[in-house]
């Protein structure tokens, strides 16, 4: 492990829509020389088979059990939340065990789901780190300053992520790198992270030249989650 991180915090398993158990996910990552894996699986939203409160336990235990097995990779526990309120009860949300989790990510925010004030009545009650999953920052935000961007980010205190899944991209480019220039204006300011969004496949986990490679140009390593 160097000392920059290398870090994939966006993966399912089969406690939602993905084909791979906790243990197979985890178990890639370690060997692909990841520093940190995060354990997203959807929650509680009509869109798509997900995580339901009554396997909390037993998710997190899982989790618990693969980080055990795999002290090689820092292992974190965290859901993915559909922001849009006519698949998601999000008033009725079990804050106390999310509350329990180490991230939360959340999508469709400021675009087909909620918006970030819409969803201050629930960030304000969570403490895990909090993330905006897969957005299509140039198009949702376009006419607005990549400074009022940033600022948004930071003041509901959200990192965002580079989506290196094939459904975030248009014309073959991903989210992120037609986003440049506001992830120029994140830099020193919002924290970025990188999440592969894997669902069928284990090298999806490891595979993240792309993204490593847009932080690395654009100067903005020091801002990735989890940088010393
Ligand atoms: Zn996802």
């Amino acid at each position: 492990m160097g000392a920059n991180p290398l870090i994939n915090l966006h993966n399912h398993t089969s406690y939602s829509d993905g084909d791979f158990t906790i243990e197979q996910v985890v178990d890639a990552a370690e060997r692909g020389g990841l520093s940190h894996i995060a354990i997203t699986d959807h929650f509680e939203t009509r869109k798509v088979y997900c995580l339901q409160t009554a396997q909390f336990d037993e998710y997190l235990e899982e989790i618990q059990a693969a980080a055990e097995r795999h002290p090689g990779v820092e292992v974190l526990s965290g859901v993915e939340i559909d922001t849009d309120p006519s698949r998601c009860d999000l008033e009725d949300l079990p804050i106390d065990l999310l509350n329990r989790l180490d991230i939360i990510l959340f999508e469709y925010v400021d675009d087909s789901g909620s918006s970030l004030e819409e969803l201050e009545p629930l960030l304000s009650q969570l403490r895990p780190l909090r993330g905006l999953a897969h957005m299509d920052i140039e198009r949702i935000y376009s006419g607005r300053e990549p400074d009022e961007v940033a600022s948004r980010f930071r003041d509901f205190g959200m990192f965002v992520e580079l989506n290196n899944a094939l459904p975030y991209r248009r014309d073959g480019v991903p989210f992120y790198e037609l986003a440049s220039r506001y992830f120029e204006a994140f830099h020193g300011r919002v924290r970025v992270s990188v999440g592969a969004d894997a669902h069928h496949s284990l090298e999806a986990v490891v595979r993240l030249d792309r993204p490593y490679r847009f932080l690395r140009n654009g100067g903005l390593t020091r801002d990735l989650l989890f940088h010393p």
